[in-house]
């Protein structure tokens, strides 16, 4: 998708005065306001379009930033899933920048609005849900206490056990929505709000259930069962429909939103798909070569160690990592190699390593190449 430029979007010149701008968006708004182009995309569209070049050029420092980098200068974050998560403060930013359904292929719930006629859906459920590099690895399925309104079993969730125990409100004529008119920067807008009076249910519960107290759902804890994938990251979430808050009066249940929080482990990193393990070496092992235990996320696995192996070395460990989600690729496993070098010495472990030391071999280390470290430094480098 190509993006139109800002300036050109609110149809004001590159050094356009702070006034001019707002009223070039104040007279697009006007004209594309949704309330004045009931379904009409386009000019839904164009209102979005406007409100967003307006974010920017109305904000001292965006407009800077645009002016000097363009587009990229002014999108937040680097925006793709598993990223960005640290810098959303809750769960509906997250919705809003991306704006569409979760890496599951669930899609966000779309509840309609208008008249609810009595019907009211559940609120959605977000949970967040720690797992550890080995549960990602091979994917999991996860019981977890949820404390969640359900149906009223007494009333079966219509807040009255009697047939005259609901009445429809008088506040909105049983309609749930009232409208209201609004001073804004557009001028007078009329909105739809719920009703203050029946909370957009339409209708007031004379006569209320004794179990749930009129409410139509009753408090409980229960256990869901959650199953995951393997291979999702840190930021990543899924949505169970329907696993929500339970709806009033027969409305439809809200949805159960899980976040998914990788857990730090004590020995690997995470690197993409990879993890990276850092293998500590002593100087025989590492110069006379041979097999060592590793730590991989099945449990442990035996590493072959070239005689000479230097460290800094990468070693490769292939499918030990973590599989791609949705994919039948794995990860490796990436072993860097460090030298362990001991801390203390007993009198003979101290001997022979001073006689090791005038070995031709052993002594020859950093002077065998003739150079210094700048110079070898700058061969690599040039
Ligand atoms: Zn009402
Ligand atoms: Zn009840």
């Amino acid at each position: 998708m190509t993006e139109r430029d800002y300036y050109e979007i609110l149809g004001v010149g590159k050094g356009a005065p702070e006034a001019e701008i707002k009223s070039a968006y104040r007279r697009l708004a006007l004209k594309y306001h949704p309330d004045k182009n009931p379904d009409d995309p386009e000019a839904e569209a164009n209102f979005k379009e406007a409100a967003e070049a307006y974010a920017v050029l109305s904000d001292k420092d965006k407009r800077a930033r645009y002016d000097r980098f363009g587009h990229a200068g002014v999108r937040g974050g680097n925006g793709g899933f598993g990223g960005g998560f640290e810098g959303f403060s809750n769960f509906e930013d997250i919705f809003e920048a991306f704006g569409f359904g979760d890496i599951f292929g669930g899609r966000r719930s779309s509840r309609g609005s208008g008249p609810t006629f009595g019907r009211v859906s559940g609120n959605d459920i977000r949970i967040r849900l720690p797992l550890t590099l080995e549960e990602i690895a091979t994917g999991v399925e996860k019981r977890v206490s949820l404390k969640r309104k359900s149906r009223c079993p007494e009333c079966d969730g219509n807040g009255t056990t009697a047939s005259d125990g609901l009445l429809n409100c008088d506040q909105c004529g049983g309609a749930g929505q009232v409208r209201q008119i609004s001073r804004s920067l557009f001028g007078q807008v009329a909105n739809i709000a719920p009703c203050g009076k029946c909370q957009g249910e339409g209708k007031i519960v004379v006569k209320p259930c004794r179990l749930c107290d009129g409410e139509g759902c009753v408090r409980s804890e229960e256990k869901e069962t959650i199953e995951i994938p393997a291979g999702v990251s840190d930021g990543n979430y899924l949505t169970l429909r329907g696993k929500g808050n339970a709806g009033l009066h027969g409305g439809p249940s809200g949805d159960l939103t899980v976040l998914i929080e990788e857990q730090e482990h004590e020995h690997f990193v995470r690197n993409g798909n990879d993890v990276i393990y850092e293998l500590g070496l002593s100087y025989p092992q590492a110069a006379l070569g041979s097999e060592v235990p590793v730590p991989t996320l099945s449990g442990t696995s035996m590493i072959e160690i070239e005689p000479g192996t230097q460290p800094g070395s990468l070693l490769r460990m292939r499918h030990k990592g973590i599989p791609e989600l949705n994919s039948s690729r794995v990860g490796d496993q990436i072993v860097r190699v460090s030298l362990s070098v001991p801390k203390k010495l007993n009198d003979e472990e101290r001997e022979m390593l001073e006689r090791l030391a005038e070995m031709p071999n052993i002594n020859a280390g950093n002077s065998k190449e003739g150079k210094g470290f700048f110079e070898r430094m700058k061969e690599v480098f040039s």
